[in-house]
Protein backbone atom coordinates (compact mmCIF):
# COMPACT_ATOMS: atom_id res chain seq x y z
CA UNK A 1 0.00 0.00 0.00
CA UNK A 2 1.58 3.44 -1.25
CA UNK A 3 1.29 6.21 1.66
CA UNK A 4 1.71 9.96 1.69
CA UNK A 5 2.32 12.05 4.35
CA UNK A 6 0.19 14.78 5.56
CA UNK A 7 0.21 18.41 6.63
CA UNK A 8 -2.21 19.76 9.57
CA UNK A 9 -5.52 19.57 6.78
CA UNK A 10 -6.42 23.46 8.94
CA UNK A 11 -3.45 24.98 9.46
CA UNK A 12 -1.16 23.56 6.61
CA UNK A 13 1.76 23.12 8.61
CA UNK A 14 3.36 20.02 10.20
CA UNK A 15 5.35 22.59 12.49
CA UNK A 16 2.96 22.70 15.62
CA UNK A 17 2.55 18.79 15.34
CA UNK A 18 3.54 16.26 17.40
CA UNK A 19 2.49 12.15 17.17
CA UNK A 20 -0.50 12.13 19.45
CA UNK A 21 -0.33 7.91 19.12
CA UNK A 22 1.39 5.58 16.98
CA UNK A 23 -0.01 3.83 14.02
CA UNK A 24 -2.04 0.47 14.49
CA UNK A 25 -3.06 -1.63 11.99
CA UNK A 26 -2.63 -4.23 9.76
CA UNK A 27 -3.25 -3.55 6.21
CA UNK A 28 -4.16 -7.49 5.71
CA UNK A 29 -7.47 -6.35 7.50
CA UNK A 30 -8.46 -3.34 5.80
CA UNK A 31 -11.70 -5.30 4.32
CA UNK A 32 -14.80 -3.97 3.13
CA UNK A 33 -16.22 -4.44 6.53
CA UNK A 34 -13.82 -1.60 7.96
CA UNK A 35 -14.53 1.07 5.82
CA UNK A 36 -18.41 0.75 6.33
CA UNK A 37 -20.02 3.56 8.82
CA UNK A 38 -20.86 2.42 12.64
CA UNK A 39 -19.45 -1.34 12.75
CA UNK A 40 -17.96 -2.95 15.33
CA UNK A 41 -15.20 -0.55 16.52
CA UNK A 42 -11.18 -2.69 16.00
CA UNK A 43 -8.98 0.11 17.29
CA UNK A 44 -6.98 0.07 14.31
CA UNK A 45 -5.94 3.60 13.20
CA UNK A 46 -2.69 4.93 11.28
CA UNK A 47 -0.31 7.47 12.83
CA UNK A 48 -2.09 10.38 14.69
CA UNK A 49 -0.44 13.71 14.49
CA UNK A 50 -1.84 16.25 17.04
CA UNK A 51 -1.44 20.16 16.24
CA UNK A 52 -1.53 22.26 18.98
CA UNK A 53 -2.08 24.74 17.01
CA UNK A 54 -5.68 24.36 15.98
CA UNK A 55 -6.42 21.28 18.01
CA UNK A 56 -6.89 18.99 15.89
CA UNK A 57 -6.05 15.07 15.04
CA UNK A 58 -4.97 14.10 11.82
CA UNK A 59 -3.62 10.68 10.41
CA UNK A 60 -0.20 11.11 8.43
CA UNK A 61 1.08 9.21 6.63
CA UNK A 62 -2.10 7.69 4.88
CA UNK A 63 -2.83 5.42 1.95
CA UNK A 64 -2.87 7.49 -1.40
CA UNK A 65 -6.90 8.69 -2.05
CA UNK A 66 -7.89 6.99 -4.98
CA UNK A 67 -7.29 3.85 -2.87
CA UNK A 68 -9.37 5.32 0.12
CA UNK A 69 -12.51 6.68 -2.16
CA UNK A 70 -12.61 2.74 -3.72
CA UNK A 71 -13.05 1.46 -0.52
CA UNK A 72 -16.04 3.65 0.38
CA UNK A 73 -17.72 2.99 -2.96
CA UNK A 74 -17.41 -0.85 -2.36
CA UNK A 75 -18.20 -0.17 1.82
CA UNK A 76 -21.01 -2.17 2.60
CA UNK A 77 -23.88 -0.92 4.74
CA UNK A 78 -24.48 -2.65 8.18
CA UNK A 79 -26.56 -0.09 10.48
CA UNK A 80 -30.37 0.92 9.27
CA UNK A 81 -31.94 1.26 12.56
CA UNK A 82 -29.18 3.03 14.13
CA UNK A 83 -28.96 5.65 11.05
CA UNK A 84 -33.01 6.32 11.97
CA UNK A 85 -32.09 6.38 15.51
CA UNK A 86 -28.99 9.20 14.21
CA UNK A 87 -31.34 11.04 11.99
CA UNK A 88 -33.86 11.68 14.59
CA UNK A 89 -31.28 13.04 16.88
CA UNK A 90 -29.90 15.82 13.97
CA UNK A 91 -33.48 16.26 13.49
CA UNK A 92 -33.62 17.87 16.85
CA UNK A 93 -30.76 20.06 15.92
CA UNK A 94 -31.75 21.23 12.95
CA UNK A 95 -35.14 21.84 14.25
CA UNK A 96 -33.44 24.60 16.85
CA UNK A 97 -32.26 26.46 13.66
CA UNK A 98 -35.02 26.44 11.09
CA UNK A 99 -36.47 29.74 11.61
CA UNK A 100 -33.14 31.36 11.20
CA UNK A 101 -32.79 30.05 7.66
CA UNK A 102 -34.13 32.48 4.48
CA UNK A 103 -36.32 29.89 3.67
CA UNK A 104 -36.93 26.41 3.28
CA UNK A 105 -36.11 26.02 -0.38
CA UNK A 106 -33.53 23.48 -1.26
CA UNK A 107 -31.40 21.33 1.12
CA UNK A 108 -28.43 18.86 0.28
CA UNK A 109 -27.39 16.03 2.74
CA UNK A 110 -23.76 15.23 2.07
CA UNK A 111 -22.64 11.45 3.27
CA UNK A 112 -26.85 10.83 3.18
CA UNK A 113 -25.93 7.18 3.63
CA UNK A 114 -29.42 5.30 3.18
CA UNK A 115 -31.01 8.46 3.00
CA UNK A 116 -32.89 8.89 6.55
CA UNK A 117 -32.14 12.26 7.09
CA UNK A 118 -33.53 12.91 3.95
CA UNK A 119 -37.02 12.23 5.26
CA UNK A 120 -36.46 14.33 8.06
CA UNK A 121 -35.67 17.17 5.62
CA UNK A 122 -38.75 16.40 3.63
CA UNK A 123 -41.19 16.37 7.06
CA UNK A 124 -39.35 19.05 8.41
CA UNK A 125 -40.90 21.29 5.29
CA UNK A 126 -37.92 21.50 2.43
CA UNK A 127 -39.53 21.56 -1.10
CA UNK A 128 -36.28 20.05 -2.68
CA UNK A 129 -34.36 17.79 -1.40
CA UNK A 130 -31.02 16.07 -2.30
CA UNK A 131 -28.78 13.21 -1.21
CA UNK A 132 -25.01 12.22 -2.08
CA UNK A 133 -23.80 9.31 -1.20
CA UNK A 134 -20.56 7.03 -2.42
CA UNK A 135 -21.50 3.61 -0.88
CA UNK A 136 -23.85 1.55 -3.20
CA UNK A 137 -24.88 -0.59 -0.78
CA UNK A 138 -26.14 1.92 1.45
CA UNK A 139 -28.14 3.83 -1.45
CA UNK A 140 -29.74 0.15 -2.04
CA UNK A 141 -31.20 0.10 1.52
CA UNK A 142 -32.68 3.35 1.26
CA UNK A 143 -36.49 3.38 1.15
CA UNK A 144 -37.99 3.73 -2.43
CA UNK A 145 -39.33 7.00 -2.26
CA UNK A 146 -36.20 8.40 -0.62
CA UNK A 147 -33.73 6.59 -2.89
CA UNK A 148 -34.31 8.47 -5.96
CA UNK A 149 -33.43 11.17 -4.15
CA UNK A 150 -29.46 10.28 -3.83
CA UNK A 151 -27.08 11.28 -6.27
CA UNK A 152 -24.26 8.09 -6.03
CA UNK A 153 -20.71 9.28 -5.87
CA UNK A 154 -18.48 11.22 -3.57
CA UNK A 155 -19.74 14.87 -3.34
CA UNK A 156 -18.34 16.84 -5.86
CA UNK A 157 -18.47 20.05 -6.27
CA UNK A 158 -18.51 20.45 -10.12
CA UNK A 159 -21.95 18.74 -9.59
CA UNK A 160 -23.97 21.72 -8.57
CA UNK A 161 -24.61 25.46 -8.44
CA UNK A 162 -22.81 27.96 -6.44
CA UNK A 163 -25.63 30.28 -4.11
CA UNK A 164 -28.46 27.17 -4.65
CA UNK A 165 -29.25 25.46 -1.13
CA UNK A 166 -30.81 26.91 1.97
CA UNK A 167 -29.24 24.10 3.71
CA UNK A 168 -26.15 21.62 3.65
CA UNK A 169 -25.83 18.97 5.87
CA UNK A 170 -23.02 16.64 6.90
CA UNK A 171 -23.06 14.03 9.63
CA UNK A 172 -20.31 12.05 10.68
CA UNK A 173 -17.70 12.86 7.12
CA UNK A 174 -15.51 15.66 7.92
CA UNK A 175 -13.61 13.03 9.61
CA UNK A 176 -13.35 10.73 6.56
CA UNK A 177 -11.71 13.25 3.99
CA UNK A 178 -8.34 14.21 3.12
CA UNK A 179 -8.80 17.34 2.01
CA UNK A 180 -12.16 18.30 5.03
CA UNK A 181 -11.21 22.48 4.86
CA UNK A 182 -12.27 22.15 0.87
CA UNK A 183 -15.14 20.07 1.71
CA UNK A 184 -16.42 23.00 4.47
CA UNK A 185 -15.54 25.88 1.63
CA UNK A 186 -17.19 23.75 -0.95
CA UNK A 187 -20.66 23.84 1.03
CA UNK A 188 -20.37 27.15 1.80
CA UNK A 189 -19.89 28.44 -1.72
CA UNK A 190 -23.10 26.30 -2.80
CA UNK A 191 -25.39 27.66 -0.05
CA UNK A 192 -27.19 31.14 -0.86
CA UNK A 193 -26.85 34.08 1.09
CA UNK A 194 -28.48 33.62 4.54
CA UNK A 195 -27.98 29.80 4.40
CA UNK A 196 -27.00 27.48 6.64
CA UNK A 197 -24.18 24.70 6.82
CA UNK A 198 -24.92 21.70 9.72
CA UNK A 199 -22.47 19.40 10.54
CA UNK A 200 -21.79 16.83 13.17
CA UNK A 201 -18.46 15.12 13.78
CA UNK A 202 -16.82 13.53 16.97
CA UNK A 203 -15.32 15.28 19.97
CA UNK A 204 -12.06 13.82 20.90
CA UNK A 205 -12.07 16.36 23.79
CA UNK A 206 -15.37 15.10 25.10
CA UNK A 207 -15.05 12.75 28.73
CA UNK A 208 -15.82 9.67 26.81
CA UNK A 209 -12.86 9.65 24.42
CA UNK A 210 -10.51 11.01 27.29
CA UNK A 211 -11.76 8.01 29.23
CA UNK A 212 -11.13 5.29 26.83
CA UNK A 213 -8.10 6.80 25.32
CA UNK A 214 -6.47 4.51 22.30
CA UNK A 215 -9.53 2.03 22.95
CA UNK A 216 -12.19 4.79 22.49
CA UNK A 217 -14.60 3.78 19.13
CA UNK A 218 -13.13 7.10 17.41
CA UNK A 219 -9.30 6.09 17.58
CA UNK A 220 -10.34 4.83 13.79
CA UNK A 221 -8.62 3.49 10.57
CA UNK A 222 -11.33 5.52 8.73
CA UNK A 223 -11.07 8.55 10.23
CA UNK A 224 -8.67 11.30 8.69
CA UNK A 225 -9.01 13.60 11.19
CA UNK A 226 -10.82 13.83 14.26
CA UNK A 227 -12.15 17.78 15.79
CA UNK A 228 -12.50 19.59 18.93
CA UNK A 229 -14.79 22.26 19.52
CA UNK A 230 -11.60 24.59 18.63
CA UNK A 231 -10.82 22.73 15.38
CA UNK A 232 -14.65 22.83 14.79
CA UNK A 233 -14.99 26.30 15.01
CA UNK A 234 -11.73 26.83 13.11
CA UNK A 235 -12.65 24.88 9.99
CA UNK A 236 -16.12 26.51 9.47
CA UNK A 237 -14.63 30.45 10.40
CA UNK A 238 -11.74 29.35 7.45
CA UNK A 239 -14.57 28.32 4.93
CA UNK A 240 -15.96 31.64 5.76
CA UNK A 241 -18.92 30.74 8.18
CA UNK A 242 -20.39 33.55 10.42
CA UNK A 243 -22.40 33.28 13.97
CA UNK A 244 -20.43 30.09 14.22
CA UNK A 245 -21.81 27.55 17.01
CA UNK A 246 -20.53 24.55 17.96
CA UNK A 247 -22.66 22.04 20.70
CA UNK A 248 -22.68 19.08 22.31
CA UNK A 249 -25.11 16.34 20.53
CA UNK A 250 -27.06 13.79 22.87
CA UNK A 251 -27.16 10.74 21.01
CA UNK A 252 -30.24 8.58 21.51
CA UNK A 253 -29.80 4.95 20.10
CA UNK A 254 -31.07 1.67 21.72
CA UNK A 255 -28.98 -0.16 24.20
CA UNK A 256 -27.13 -2.40 21.99
CA UNK A 257 -26.17 -0.19 19.91
CA UNK A 258 -24.19 1.07 23.11
CA UNK A 259 -22.71 -2.08 24.03
CA UNK A 260 -20.72 -2.12 20.59
CA UNK A 261 -18.60 1.08 21.84
CA UNK A 262 -17.68 -0.54 24.85
CA UNK A 263 -13.92 -1.75 25.23
CA UNK A 264 -13.85 -5.34 25.64
CA UNK A 265 -13.31 -8.36 22.93
CA UNK A 266 -15.42 -8.42 20.30
CA UNK A 267 -16.51 -11.78 21.03
CA UNK A 268 -17.72 -10.93 23.91
CA UNK A 269 -19.60 -7.85 22.39
CA UNK A 270 -21.38 -10.16 20.24
CA UNK A 271 -22.73 -12.00 22.75
CA UNK A 272 -23.62 -9.18 24.94
CA UNK A 273 -25.90 -7.65 21.79
CA UNK A 274 -27.30 -10.50 20.69
CA UNK A 275 -28.45 -11.89 24.28
CA UNK A 276 -29.90 -7.83 25.14
CA UNK A 277 -31.66 -8.30 22.01
CA UNK A 278 -33.46 -11.48 22.44
CA UNK A 279 -34.42 -10.25 25.68
CA UNK A 280 -35.80 -6.89 24.58
CA UNK A 281 -33.58 -4.85 27.17
CA UNK A 282 -31.14 -4.30 24.17
CA UNK A 283 -33.93 -2.44 22.21
CA UNK A 284 -34.69 -0.10 24.57
CA UNK A 285 -33.60 3.62 23.82
CA UNK A 286 -31.30 5.51 25.68
CA UNK A 287 -30.10 9.20 25.39
CA UNK A 288 -26.76 9.98 26.02
CA UNK A 289 -23.73 12.45 25.27
CA UNK A 290 -21.79 10.26 23.35
CA UNK A 291 -18.71 12.45 21.98
CA UNK A 292 -20.64 14.37 19.56
CA UNK A 293 -20.52 17.85 18.78
CA UNK A 294 -22.59 19.85 15.97
CA UNK A 295 -21.39 23.06 14.40
CA UNK A 296 -23.91 25.33 12.59
CA UNK A 297 -22.69 28.47 10.61
CA UNK A 298 -24.09 30.92 8.72
CA UNK A 299 -23.54 32.47 4.91
CA UNK A 300 -23.91 35.99 5.32
CA UNK A 301 -22.82 37.47 2.07
ZN1 LIG B 1 -2.93 22.96 12.38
Amino acid sequence: MRMTERQCPLCGSAGNSKVYSEANFDAQRLDEFSFASRKIPEYAHYRLMLCGKCDLIYASPIPAENTLSSKYQEAEFVSADESGYASLTYGRVLASMLSKLPDLESALDIGTSDGAFLEVLVSSGFDQVEGVEPSRASIAAAKPEIRSLISEGIFDSSCYQGGKFSLITCFQTLEHLSDPQKLCRDIFGYLKSGGAGLLVCHNFRAVSSKVLGARSPIMDIEHLQLFSPVSLKIIMENAGFTNVKVKRVVNRYPLHYWTRMLPMPNTLKKYLIETSKRLRIGLVPVSLPAGNISVTGYRNS
